[in-house]
């Protein structure tokens, strides 16, 4: 027979040790629950007028797209990303890349993390290499990835970034002959702002910018669109908000099959659901939008559409859960 050894703490000391971390969870937990309960879905107003009518398209045969993964960040739980998340989900929001071969030409909408990544993020002072800190894992930049599969870089002729911010337009630099879509607006906050949202050594050296005029009509209820490529395949749609900018991309495939691509009006598709904004904490602690007000327009605009049209997929650029669910380079859909 085995005979328990005795404990190294005496009896007393074992039980205060006991009470210390039943106190220390319950104060954990208070804390939780008072930081959620800031949080609330947001009223939804009247529908948009004409988010009922689906836009004609008429996309081509070898109009296709993917997904590019360069990073993921350390991540956070669920209730800071969203407001309403759950606290005992670890969230782990990734930067990704969506590349549209169109016929007339393939278009890249945001870079993810590109190849100078590291020496960019180091002008962040060190609160904010932890807030934002991101690993490579597996994953390489999109100039990479292109190569390995024997795709020219050239071939990229256009750059749409949804915003501006340090995330989305690392990889700018290494597309020098890219065409690089932006508004006015969203040109005039970036070249006026600072690390650690906007970070001048991605975008100061393009070459080659072309401004994004919404010319085209009403879509889903936005009030206006710009048609890339003349058929309605790829229509680009005002979400100013998180960003003065901030460019939404509606793609129509040859399937019949549709997809928003959202940008960060939210971080997470639960975002939409509820709809909610990101965690009241984190907007109190990082100054994350342009125009608070009109980011919470977009989350409720898209969360009607999203009522209205759910056979449109609704792609934030950074949910981890949704990416699983779309195809990945070198795998295309069309
Ligand atoms: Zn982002």
């Amino acid at each position: 027979m085995t005979k328990t050894p005795p404990s190294p703490w005496p009896k007393r000391i074992g039980k205060g040790i006991g009470k210390t971390v039943l106190g220390l969870a319950l104060l954990l937990a208070l804390g939780c629950a008072l930081i959620s309960a800031g949080d609330h879905t947001l009223p939804i107003g009247p529908e948009p007028a004409g988010l009922a009518t689906l836009p004609a398209a008429q996309p081509p045969q070898g109009l296709a797209f993917t997904t590019l993964q360069t990073s993921q960040s350390k991540g956070a739980a669920e209730a800071l990303i969203v407001g309403g998340g759950r606290w005992w989900v670890h969230r782990r929001p990734v930067q990704v890349a969506v590349l549209v071969r169109h016929p007339k030409g393939q278009l890249l909408f945001d870079t993810g993390l590109g190849r100078q990544v590291d020496a960019q993020f180091a002008v962040n002072n060190l609160f904010h290499r932890q807030v934002f800190a991101y690993e490579r894992g597996d994953h390489l930049p999109v100039a990479d990835q292109l190569q390995r599969q024997g795709w020219p870089l050239k071939g990229i002729s256009m750059i749409v970034p949804s915003h501006m911010h340090w995330d989305h337009v690392s990889g700018l630099p290494d597309f020098p002959d890219a065409e690089v879509w932006a508004t006015p607006a969203e040109r005039e906050e970036a070249g006026h702002a600072h690390a650690p949202a906007f970070l001048h050594s991605q975008f100061d050296g393009v070459k080659h910018w072309r401004e994004l005029r919404f010319d085209g009509p009403p879509v889903l209820g936005f009030a206006h669109s710009h048609d890339v490529f003349g058929d309605g395949s790829v229509l680009l749609l005002p979400l100013g908000g998180h960003t003065a900018g901030q460019v939404g991309m509606l793609l129509s495939l040859p399937s019949g099959q549709r997809y928003l691509f959202t940008g960060d009006v939210t971080w997470a598709i639960e975002g939409f659901h509820k709809p909610a904004d990101r965690s009241w904490l984190l907007r109190r602690i990082l100054p994350l939008d342009h125009d608070p007000a009109a980011n919470q327009a977009a989350i409720v605009h898209i969360h009607q559409m999203m009522q209205r049209h759910p056979q449109i997929t609704v792609v934030p650029a950074h949910d981890e859960n949704v990416l699983k669910t779309l195809p990945h380079f070198p795998e295309l859909r069309g």
